[in-house]
């Protein structure tokens, strides 16, 4: 899931076992994950079927994955990808962290299991290494999202953050995590940058997976930093696990301001992020942004609730919405041609707003 992968390697190699990553999404991983998974399963189970299925070809022989409840599916993923999996032939185990709320004892117990019951302030060094190595991508993720709509070497920036996410990978000590993101965030504000412009600001909202994950949404955040838009997503995992998991006590949390921007809209949990996608749209257009895109998989139950929702703040609030769906039907291209537009439709928006405020 994005970046992730990172973190979650640092905290499994302290853990002394041997880490296969399943190589990054690509069609043949939809592919596979869209053959064997129930046709109306969303996405991130197929696409997962897919990961699992690539990292067991290459040997893996455990698959640790998240569990859930609540009011969608996602409580139900991890039994129904062994189930496939099993019957695919595959021999394989599979740890299941559930459920995800229920606190951070819980979790370094799960952790210690899978390192052979190591001690528990074994177990929470490696857990504060592995955050910090997240903090250290979200870090230079928010940089990319500034300065690549600025920048006029857009494809140098891209690779100083792909070469800071490998550096923040091998780093082996939380201060050399630190420094390879500072430094790379240093050589981003090195790059030629057109400081005096206003790009366009454009809220991403919806479901976790397609929002950290670009191999599921097309690479959306690199795509509009490349025409121009600066973009705010309503999901970083750091806000997540602190909210989750950490009782909101690391970081400051935004989720009860959230959720109180939700209201009248939507007074309860959906499941998923439904909520919180409508929480951050009210959020944004309070904070002026120039428009907002909802994005999800297809079928997703809570991003559909606030999908019905979005029309109306939209309204309510001057601010333009659209909305994506992904499914292994989706396509670059097309994909493309529709942020495009969307994009056109906001400048000139803009534009005539700022002719009518000079006249
Ligand atoms: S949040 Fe959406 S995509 Fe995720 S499991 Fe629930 S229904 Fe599926």
């Amino acid at each position: 899931m994005g970046n992730s992968y990172i973190a979650f390697k640092a905290l499994l190699k302290g853990l002394d076992l041997e880490v296969i990553l399943p190589p990054p999404i690509t069609q043949r991983t939809l592919a596979l994950g869209s053959k064997y998974a129930p046709e109306c399963a969303c996405l991130p189970l197929k696409t997962n079927v897919g990961n699992f299925i690539e990292a067991l070809e290459l040997g893996a022989d455990t698959i640790v994955m998240a569990g859930g409840w609540g009011p969608c599916r996602f409580g139900y993923y991890a039994q129904i990808q062994r189930g496939i999996l099993e019957d695919l032939g595959y021999s394989f185990n599979m740890v299941v962290f559930e459920p995800p709320d229920t606190g951070f004892d819980d979790l370094i117990e799960q952790a210690r299991f899978l390192g052979g019951g190591i001690r528990f302030k074994e177990a929470l060094s490696l857990f504060k290494f592995a955050w910090n190595k997240l903090i250290a991508c979200e870090k230079l993720e928010k940089a990319i999202e500034f300065y690549l709509p600025r920048s006029e070497e857009k494809e140098q920036a891209l690779a100083v953050y792909r070469q800071g996410l490998q550096a923040i990978d091998m780093a082996e000590s939380r201060e050399e995590v630190h420094f390879c993101a500072d430094q790379s965030i240093q050589r981003l504000k090195n790059l030629s940058c057109r400081n005096d412009i206003q790009p366009l600001k454009i809220g991403l909202l919806g479901e976790i997976f397609t929002i950290l994950e670009p191999g599921t949404n097309y690479y959306i955040c690199e795509t509009l930093g490349l025409l121009g838009v600066e973009v705010k997503r309503s999901i970083y995992l750091t806000d997540w696990i602190n909210d989750h998991l950490l009782a909101g006590l690391v970081k400051k949390s935004r989720r009860k301001k959230i959720i109180k921007r939700a209201r009248p809209y939507i007074n309860y949990w959906v499941g998923g992020h439904g909520r919180e996608t409508v929480g951050y749209a009210v959020e944004y257009a309070r904070r002026g942004y120039d428009g907002l895109i909802q994005i999800g998989p297809l079928t997703c139950m809570p991003e559909i609730v606030a999908q019905t929702v979005l029309p109306r703040v939209s309204e309510d609030k001057g601010i333009p919405v659209m909305t994506l769906w992904f499914d292994e039907q989706s396509s670059a291209a097309g994909i493309q041609t529709r942020l495009e537009a969307f994009i056109d439709m906001l400048q000139r928006q803009k534009s005539s707003y700022s002719r009518e405020v000079e006249a």
